[in-house]
This record gives C-alpha cells, sequence and structure tokens, in this order.
C-alpha cells in the first residue's frame, strides 16, 4: 500500500509509483529535470503538443505518458536514494532554464521572451520581485506617505511590496477586514475558478492548498494569512471609508477624506495614493419594472442574506453568471422549486475536479517533487491563458458570424457544444436552451464538473429563458404573460462594473473631477495612471481585466511592481510628483482599442460587462500576460511630466 504520510526520504517505491499516476506530466518532467541537471528527462517526444483548457493531458498519448512517468520514477527515485531535500528548489543555469522552458511551452515559441517572466514566476532565487531597494536608502529625509484604499487583494500585494522598500503606508479599508472580494461574497458555493496554483500571490505560495479551485473560506483564511504574516495588519484602517481624494495643486499632496463606522470624519494626507478598490464590488440590481413591489425577501448574490432560509421555499434566481452558476447548484438541494431566469446561456468548460479537494497523491507530489509546485503553476499560467489566446482572436477572413472568430475559436466552439449535448442530450429541449449562440471567449467561460446540468435536469428546477416583463409582489412576469410566483428573489445579475472607483470623488489638478472627465468611460495609462492624477494609482483599473481564466493576481503584482517603480523614481530624482503625458495615454488607448476589436469579445454583440455605455470595451487586456509584465517592468520618466517640488 502506497503511504502518503511518508516523504521523499523514507518513501517506498510504491509511493512513489502512485503519486506520480496522478502528476500532470508537463510540469513534473521539467520540476525534475532541474532537480538533477538531466536534460534526457525533457526529450522533445515527450513534450506538450496540444495547449488548452480542454486537455489536461497536454496531449500526450497513453504511451508517451507512461513512459514519461517511468522516467520520472527513476528520477525521483535517484533524487531520494541520495538524500535531496525536497524543499530546497534547484536554480537551473540560463541555458538549462532555455531548455527547460522549451519543453513546457510545447517548443511553440521564441522563449527568450520569458525567460525572465518565468524566473519570477518560479520563485528563483526566493521572491525576485522584492524592490532591490529601500526609501532610507534614496531619500532617507523626505516625508513620503503612501495611502492604498482599500485591503482586497491588490491592495495587500501593495502595502506588502511598500512595506518591503521601507515606505510610509496606510491602508483604509471600508470594511472590518482584509479580503475584499473574499470577505464580501458569502454565497453558497463561492469558490475561484482559477487553479490555486496561479490565484495566488508569487511571495506567498503554498503547496498544501487543500483544494484545486478553494473556496471562499479557505481564500479568506489565506488573505488574513498573508496580512498577518507580512505585518501588514499594523498599516490598515478598518472600518475606514474614503469618500474622497483631492490634490493639492501647492503642496503636490493628496488629502483623502474618511468617514469611519461611527460617522467620523478625518482628513489624512498622503504624497501617492494607490487606488485598489476593486471592479467588480458594487452590486448591479436590474432594471426591471416592479423589483421594490416584491413582498418576500429579496437579495443580491454578493449582499448573501443568510437569515433567510430557503429550505422548501419557492426560489427564483436572476441570472446565469459565474457567480449564480456556483450558488444555484447549492441552493436547489434545499429550495422546494427553483426558478432560474437565464438571458444569456454560459460556456461552460469541463472542470471534473473542480470542487474536489486535493488527493493525498498530489498533496505528496506537491510537498516531495523539488520544484513541482512552481513548475506546475507555471503549467496552469500556459495551458490555461497564453496558449489559449491564439484561439480568442479574430481571423479576418474567417466567415463564422457570430458564432465564432476563428477556425481555433470553431474548434473550441465544437468541443464546448459536444460537452454540452453530452450533459444535456437527454433533454432536447433544454439542450437548445442552453447552447451559447455567440463565439467562445465572447463572455467569461464558467467551470463546471456536470453539476450545472445535473441542477437544471431536476424535476423541481425549471429554466425560464422568456424575457422578464416585470417583477410583482408575488413573483417574476414574463413577457409571455406567466407570472412566477416565489417566496425569495435571488439577484445574480452581477456588479455595476463600469463605474471605476465610484462612489469615491476623485479630483486631481485643477479641480478636475474624475468622473467628470471620465464621463463613463474609464481609461488610463497601463490600467494604472491618468494624465491629471498625478501620483494617483490604480490597481485593477481599465483595461486590466481578463477574459482568457487566467489570474487577476498576476496582473495585480504587475501593476505594484510598476507602482512601486514609479515611487522609486520619485525619491531618486527628488520630483513632488509625476503626471503622465496626455499623447502616451491616448496612444495607448488607442492600442488597446484596436486590438481588442481583434478580439472575440470585442467585435461580439452578445451582452457583458467587459463593455461600458459607449460601447468600448473598458474591462479587458487584449494582448498576452507576458505583454502586461514587460509593460509594467519599468516606469520611463519620459512618458510623464515630471513636478517638482
Ligand atoms: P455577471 O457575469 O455579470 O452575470 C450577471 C447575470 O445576470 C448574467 O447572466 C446576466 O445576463 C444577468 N442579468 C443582468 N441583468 C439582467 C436583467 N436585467 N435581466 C435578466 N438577467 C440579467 O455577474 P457575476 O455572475 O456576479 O460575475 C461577475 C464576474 O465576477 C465574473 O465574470 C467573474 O469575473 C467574477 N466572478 C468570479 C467568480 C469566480 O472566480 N469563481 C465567481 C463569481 C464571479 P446576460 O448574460 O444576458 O447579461
Amino acid at each position: 500500500m502506497p503511504d502518503f504520510s511518508t516523504d521523499l526520504p523514507s518513501a517506498d517505491d510504491e509511493t512513489l509509483r502512485a503519486a506520480l499516476e496522478q502528476a500532470e506530466i508537463p510540469a513534473l518532467l521539467p520540476a525534475l529535470a532541474a532537480a538533477t541537471g538531466d536534460v534526457a528527462l525533457i526529450p522533445d517526444h515527450l513534450r506538450p503538443n496540444t495547449v488548452g483548457m480542454m486537455d489536461p493531458t497536454a496531449g500526450l498519448g497513453p504511451e508517451q505518458q507512461s513512459e514519461a512517468r517511468a522516467l520520472a520514477f527513476e528520477a525521483l527515485r535517484k533524487l531520494r536514494d541520495q538524500g535531496v531535500d525536497p524543499s530546497v528548489d534547484p536554480v537551473p543555469d540560463e541555458d538549462f532554464l532555455r531548455r527547460l522552458l522549451t519543453y513546457a511551452t510545447g517548443g511553440s515559441l521564441d522563449v527568450d521572451d520569458y525567460m525572465d517572466l518565468l524566473r519570477e514566476e518560479l520563485n528563483i532565487g526566493g521572491d525576485p520581485r522584492t524592490p532591490q531597494w529601500r526609501k532610507d536608502e534614496l531619500a532617507p529625509d523626505r516625508p513620503f506617505r503612501v495611502a492604498i484604499i482599500g485591503a482586497g487583494m491588490s491592495g495587500l500585494a501593495a502595502a506588502h511590496r511598500l512595506r518591503q522598500a521601507g515606505l510610509d503606508v496606510v491602508v483604509l479599508e471600508k470594511n472590518h477586514d482584509v479580503g475584499g472580494t473574499w470577505l464580501e461574497n458569502v454565497y453558497p458555493g463561492c469558490r475561484v475558478d482559477v487553479s490555486n496554483l496561479f490565484y495566488s500571490y508569487s511571495f506567498a505560495q503554498r503547496n498544501d492548498w487543500p483544494e484545486h479551485f478553494s473556496s471562499q473560506q479557505v481564500l479568506l483564511d489565506y488573505f488574513r494569512a498573508v496580512a498577518e504574516t507580512n505585518g501588514l495588519r499594523d498599516h490598515i484602517r478598518f472600518d475606514t471609508e474614503v469618500t474622497s481624494v483631492e490634490f493639492d495643486d501647492a503642496a503636490r499632496t493628496w488629502t483623502l477624506q474618511t468617514v469611519d463606522k461611527d460617522g467620523r470624519e478625518e482628513a489624512i494626507e498622503a504624497n501617492a495614493v494607490v487606488s485598489a478598490v476593486g471592479q467588480l464590488n458594487r452590486p448591479s440590481l436590474p432594471d426591471i419594472p416592479g423589483v421594490e413591489r416584491f413582498e418576500g425577501p429579496a437579495f443580491h448574490s454578493a449582499r448573501w442574506d443568510h437569515s433567510v432560509d430557503l429550505a422548501g421555499k419557492r426560489v427564483a434566481v436572476i441570472g446565469t453568471g459565474a457567480s449564480a452558476a456556483q450558488f444555484i447548484p447549492v441552493i436547489a438541494e434545499q429550495t422546494a422549486e427553483l426558478t432560474v431566469f437565464q438571458r444569456t446561456p454560459a460556456w461552460f468548460i469541463p472542470a471534473p475536479n473542480y470542487t474536489d479537494e486535493i488527493g493525498p497523491e498530489v498533496r505528496w507530489l506537491r510537498r516531495n517533487v523539488p520544484g513541482y509546485t512552481h513548475w506546475n503553476r507555471f503549467w496552469v499560467f500556459w495551458r490555461s491563458v497564453e496558449g489559449m489566446m491564439p484561439m480568442a482572436t479574430v481571423d479576418p477572413d474567417w466567415d463564422g458570424g457570430e458564432l465564432s472568430v476563428s477556425a481555433g475559436n470553431d474548434f473550441m466552439r465544437q468541443m464546448l457544444t459536444g460537452y454540452l449535448q453530452a450533459q444535456f442530450g437527454a433533454n432536447p429541449e433544454l439542450l437548445e436552451q442552453v447552447v451559447p449562440q455567440y463565439a467562445p471567449f465572447s463572455k467569461r467561460f464558467i467551470l463546471d464538473n456536470g453539476a450545472w446540468a445535473t441542477t437544471l435536469q431536476r424535476d423541481d428546477v425549471q429554466l425560464v429563458t422568456d424575457r422578464i416583463a416585470e417583477v410583482t409582489e408575488h413573483g417574476v412576469r414574463t413577457a409571455d404573460g406567466t407570472l412566477h410566483e416565489v417566496d425569495v428573489i435571488i439577484y445574480g445579475t452581477g456588479f455595476k462594473a463600469s463605474d471605476f472607483l465610484m462612489p469615491m470623488k476623485v479630483v486631481g489638478r485643477n479641480g478636475n473631477d474624475l468622473h467628470e472627465h471620465w464621463a463613463g468611460d474609464a481609461r488610463a495609462y497601463l490600467g494604472i495612471v491618468l494624465p491629471g492624477f498625478p501620483n494617483f494609482f490604480m490597481l485593477y483599473g481599465p483595461n486590466t481585466n481578463i477574459v482568457v481564466n487566467g489570474s487577476i493576481i498576476y496582473f495585480s503584482e504587475c501593476e505594484v511592481h510598476y507602482v512601486v517603480g514609479c515611487i522609486r523614481k520619485l525619491l531618486e530624482t527628488g520630483a513632488a510628483a509625476i503626471d503622465p503625458k496626455p499623447d502616451v495615454h491616448d496612444e495607448y488607448n488607442e492600442r488597446i482599442d484596436a486590438q481588442n476589436l481583434k478580439m472575440a469579445w470585442g467585435v461580439s454583440s452578445v451582452s457583458t460587462w467587459y463593455k461600458n455605455a459607449t460601447g468600448r470595451t473598458a474591462q479587458n487586456w487584449p494582448f498576452s500576460l507576458l505583454e502586461y509584465w514587460q509593460q509594467t517592468r519599468e516606469p520611463e520618466l519620459t512618458d510623464y511630466e515630471v513636478l517638482q517640488p
């Protein structure tokens, strides 16, 4: 019997073999090649030869897989017999790293571009993203305070890096605790839809995640632990909401007006402001006539009312986005009747292990194969994001109408349609209602382990696709005149994502109001800065969202790196503030807009929160993750007007 309680030094061969059966080969072979220095572990014929979320085997056939596992077994046995410490990550030299990367990416690209990014992603050299400078060295006598608005995922990352550089940091958080979206969204079934290997900070990797896609409580605990371990709590003022932020043209500083939970107001001065308020935290209630007339309990998914007992009730859910798709299967277990109102069906990506705990084999691998967790993180990054971009890109010669934007995209559509057919095949009427009539990547995919089809095919669950005409005192009336009587209404209707930074008032140079300036069409340079608002930095700002299921933590870390770089320049040069040049901002936005129109989500007419009221894609980043990383590496002062004290 394999014994996964033993670690590498004392594990027997059977344990090694059993664990390796569950390993992801594109992560396993480079990890072991790096640990042994043996290039024979990454032969060309065992390279992953296909990429995509749909194929966890990376296109390796059964014979290739068993050859790979046999090679891995010999290598791991050797490491065990040599007494290698599995917690020590090997540090390959440049040439060897290039060969490993060539293998892991299937030899499909010019890997040189990815080398530095890979080094960071693999944490080679122990947190290479740590600022390599300290304020004391650059400007010991200059008072310089950074105010960060929000202690969610982005705000914590910013606070951590700025503290590492020795900056005076104050974090202002409206809630009573850290965690942002993971504190506020407590609906049943709430969990992340990106592997936690990737949905985690590069500087706080865990090899002991309990689930592949952690549930809300696990993630909230993770962010609490990061705040604790890195001493961030002392710098956070909880229950403190920022109502306005105003630039003082003479002093070249910012004043933040705050109000605490008891209504006490306070003004806080700062040299720089980092807004980390998130994009998806102001619930959007639908503009349906009569919403206020309903007499029973009604609430939004992000404001879940746990005092309402759904057991035995008739419940309506409006919306079938990522949030609703998570809570519908859970509440269907309790409700007497569940009526799901769907306006647009989603494309579902099969993820059989979506709600599973991580098994003992994979836990063992992550603990005992040197570097495996890091290479696994890179493999997730590669197969679920970077390698998917071509399938989301419009081929101008492809004539797929609304249904597809390229041959690759159409292949994806057929695969995903096949998945729905397999799930709903016994129910042709329902199948017709759930197959999207728009190209994949126009909206965000939803991960599925089969729960969606199982739930919608229950006798006590009804899917309604007729347009909603009104909400009445007793239920929801559809356009055909049917009144669906219910006891409770739950709105899974998303967020006011286009209202960036609302309802905070932000006033820049010369009294310029940010929201008037944007007029509902938020833009920024790199999603971080905008002209007229010196030293005002945004995290998860305009055009920094991803459709391909990448990790938003990756973006936040890139943004934070850039902000830290800007503050370094301020301290090095003695400048009071930097204000991005309008032409740099405008040219950047033209490039973003042009590229978004080459992506499935940009050309599709389907309803999404990616576009604002002007029809512009104001949310999404249309290039590769590598490009965002490259562009946020090093701020160029030539992009800025430099304001002296
Ligand atoms: P969402 O994706 O915006 O979905 C809102 C749903 O409500 C859609 O089905 C929408 O229909 C429907 N809707 C809106 N207004 C309506 C109306 N007037 N009448 C009928 N239906 C209406 O919101 P969400 O599900 O909260 O997700 C938002 C984003 O949060 C996601 O895209 C994702 O980025 C993130 N998220 C992530 C996770 C995760 O990681 N697991 C979980 C939840 C959310 P249409 O499609 O027709 O607009």
